[in-house]
């Protein structure tokens, strides 16, 4: 149950009323809002003149549900917005990592080339190896602001852990969660305290409801700015790394108040896929697409093989643009 609770009351109802129903509590300017287990269906009448408004939900789905708040978040991510009534579809593209001042460098000469306005790279890597590549870290943290002053664009990285979350949120437009941390209490907790926008990545052994409760961790901390990413799950198949779940794409977008982004690369694993993989996901009407570009792929220190070179996208980027068009889609 989600409880608008009006102005006159004092701390101390707010608190008790929360103890009694086990209830999350935001504080925001205008209003108090406390939310319970979505089991608990009424509050005691004793309460009823502290509260403004309240709904009740037949799941833990609940800040993100239409039946709260049936309008899209709008969710501003440099001089843009996505979400809310507009219909902007935010096409982020860079590397799978941070490798080098050069590969960065280039990646947003492309991203200018092509009038786009974000860079996505990764600077600390949450790997399957320890022997694998692990990031540039606090260096790559930096070439991206630079690459943000020079060539003004909004930035997007990921964080792997508790040890460098302030830093990120420091350094970063908008806060990517991988698929690996989407159950990263440290994480989700430490976001809800921030403002600013953040990318939920699907964990690739989770259900949709396991997902977007993930989402209300960082929602309910107070943050209201949270994007959610499918980028593929663990199924019984093995010739893609991973399986795009468009039908839980259409759920989020029924069900759901956020934006939805969808990340064709990481689902396929093979750059041969993506672009196929790509317009079928620009033809689903969402928020934003996350393609992962390399001057070099097969260079490339993590996913290579999912990669597109710089002139595989721009043919990519080309064949998208009508697809927007026909969905009445703005690519930003
Ligand atoms: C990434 O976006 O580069 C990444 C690591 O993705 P995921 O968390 O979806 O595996
Ligand atoms: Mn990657």
């Amino acid at each position: 149950m989600i409880i608008h609770l009006n102005k006159n009351i004092s701390k101390s109802l707010t608190k008790e009323i929360a103890k009694k129903y086990e209830a999350v509590e935001i504080v925001t300017e205008e209003k108090t809002i406390l939310i319970t287990p979505h089991l608990v269906k009424k509050i005691d009448e004793k309460y009823h003149e502290y509260i403004d408004n309240s709904w009740i939900f037949d799941n833990d789905i609940q800040l993100a549900n239409k039946k709260y708040s049936p309008e899209i978040k709008e969710i501003k991510i440099g001089k843009f917005s996505i979400g809310g009534k507009n219909r902007n579809t935010l096409l982020t593209i860079g590397p799978c990592g941070v490798e080098s001042k050069e590969q960065i460098y280039q990646t947003a000469e492309l991203i200018k080339d092509c009038g786009l306005h974000t860079i996505r790279a990764g600077s600390f890597k949450p790997r399957t190896s320890p022997y694998s590549f692990q990031g540039m870290g606090i260096d790559g943290l930096k070439l991206l602001a630079e690459i943000r002053d020079k060539y003004k664009l909004a930035v997007i990285t990921e964080v792997r852990d508790l040890t460098h979350v302030d830093e990120v949120i420091d350094y970063a437009d908008v806060i990517q969660i991988g698929a690996k941390s989407m159950y990263d209490h440290g994480i989700l907790h430490r976001c809800g305290k921030s403002k600013k926008p953040i990318l939920l990545k699907r964990g690739f052994g989770s259900t949709i409801q396991e997902f977007v409760q993930a989402a209300e961790f960082i929602l309910s901390g107070g943050n209201e700015n949270v994007i959610l990413c499918e980028r593929g799950i663990r199924t019984f198949e093995t010739k893609s790394r991973f399986t795009l779940d468009l039908c839980g794409v259409a759920y989020l977008k029924e069900y759901t108040n956020l934006p939805v982004f969808l990340d064709p690369s990481h689902a396929m694993g093979y750059s041969y896929g993506v672009p196929d993989l790509a317009r079928a996901c620009m033809a689903m009407d969402v928020d934003g697409l996350l393609i992962e570009v390399h001057p070099d792929p097969k260079v490339a220190k993590s996913d290579a093989s999912q990669q597109l070179n710089h002139n595989e996208f721009k043919k990519l980027f080309d064949t998208l643009k009508p697809i927007a068009k026909v969905i009445n889609r703005n690519i930003i």
